[in-house]
């Protein structure tokens, strides 16, 4: 049977609050929990010593804390980390610490596989089972700051930026996102700023369109093709969502929010012969000519069984220097983790009884 007690990784801070008032506590108990959860990584409610004795005592029979397991660890020559997580039947999602000088970005999963099935990502080739609950997402972030540090008082965070850039696709599974998301900059919870926490997409206009307004987060459009023909062979969702509609989407996105400072991230995976030449830039270069944008050049991560390579190093050049020359900000993301396939693109973790997803 399964356990009636609710796990607190699972709520939002606002469904913390309505939980507290439900058990005829005042509301503000709500931010107690979240700073011994998110700050100090407390699950044991005994040791919640601002919390009164009667209600430490009564909790753990109405509620519990507990994130997905970690059941492996794989450490980078370049000190990314992967971790795989267990999240029952079998089945396992993978997340990734990214440590550079100056921040430490966690790379997280919000579904099983993912429906989208981009022609040239593991996590796609790998098949969708389904989308993950609060506490798998969030529960994450847990676990790994269990590894390297919880926020406390520090002033520089273990975990300073959070992406949305794993397994899955975040806006196929929205509503878990946004919870994720208000944890995620809550004050009393982890506190990230809304510019360190991302979500990126495949491009699912209307719910970009439904978010304006809604939510601020940096945004990031994998756009990967400058054309309607390209990009539907590359990202199949793009024969129901043309990329003039997605870019509207992600103006009116822009317009309602500070956390992007005005600009979208625009993601494009080169891939060899395939969408990374010289036409190709001029091509993205005028169809990028009116949205406000920072453009992050993703060489292609090769996989077992995928039917693309990387360009080579000039090639990657070329296609950069076009764009720079028309005055764009473009960064070439530097692969890290590829020793241990937690480069972009090149998580697979565990996806069992795989089905067609009915909305996409
Ligand atoms: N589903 C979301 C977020 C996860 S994918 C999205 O598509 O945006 C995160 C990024 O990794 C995307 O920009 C995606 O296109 C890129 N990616 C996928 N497979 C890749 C590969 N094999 N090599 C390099 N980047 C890849
Ligand atoms: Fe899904 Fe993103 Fe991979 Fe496409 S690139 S299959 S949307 S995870």
């Amino acid at each position: 049977m399964s356990d009636p007690r609710v796990n607190l990784l699972d709520l939002s801070p606002d469904e913390l609050k309505d939980f507290c008032v439900s058990i005829g506590e005042k509301p503000f108990r709500a931010q107690q929990f979240l700073k011994w959860i998110y700050q100090w990584g407390v699950t044991d409610f005994a040791q919640m010593t601002n919390i009164k004795k009667e209600l430490r005592e009564r909790l753990p029979s109405l509620a519990y804390i507990k994130a997905p397991d970690i059941i492996a660890e794989h450490k980078s020559a370049d000190g990314t980390i992967k971790w795989a997580l267990d999240i029952g039947d079998g089945q396992v999602v993978e997340t990734v610490l990214i440590p550079e000088d100056d921040r430490s970005t966690l790379c997280i999963s919000t579904q099983v596989g993912c429906p989208i099935k981009c022609s040239f990502c593991r996590t796609g080739a790998s098949g969708f089972n389904r989308n993950l609950k609060v506490q798998e997402i969030i529960g994450q972030v847990f676990a790994a700051a269990s590894r390297v540090g919880f926020c406390e008082n520090r002033e520089q965070k273990p975990i300073s930026n959070v992406v949305m850039m794993g397994m899955g696709e975040p806006l196929l599974n929205v509503s878990n996102v946004l919870k994720v998301t208000e944890i995620l900059l809550s004050d009393y919870a982890f506190g990230l700023s809304k510019r360190r926490v991302t979500i990126s997409t495949s491009g699912i206009a209307p719910i970009i369109e439904k978010l304006a307004g809604k939510v601020d987060v940096a945004l990031a459009l994998s756009l990967h093709a400058p054309t309607d023909a390209l990009r539907d062979e590359l990202v199949p969702l793009n024969k129901k969502y043309k990329i003039a509609e997605v870019l509207t989407a992600v103006k009116h996105y822009l317009a309602a929010s500070n956390a992007n400072c005005g600009r979208v991230t625009i993601e494009y995976v080169l891939l060899d012969h395939v969408n990374d030449s010289t036409d190709d830039a001029h091509a993205l270069a005028a169809l990028l000519k009116d949205v406000p944008c920072k453009i992050n050049l993703i060489p292609f991560n090769p996989h077992d069984g995928a039917p693309y390579q990387r360009p080579s190093n000039s090639r990657i050049d070329r296609f950069y220097k076009v764009l720079f020359n028309y005055g764009f900000t473009v960064i070439t993301r530097t692969t890290r983790g590829d020793d241990i396939a937690a480069a972009c693109g090149q998580l697979a973790g565990q996806v069992k009884n795989k089905i067609r997803a009915q909305n996409v």
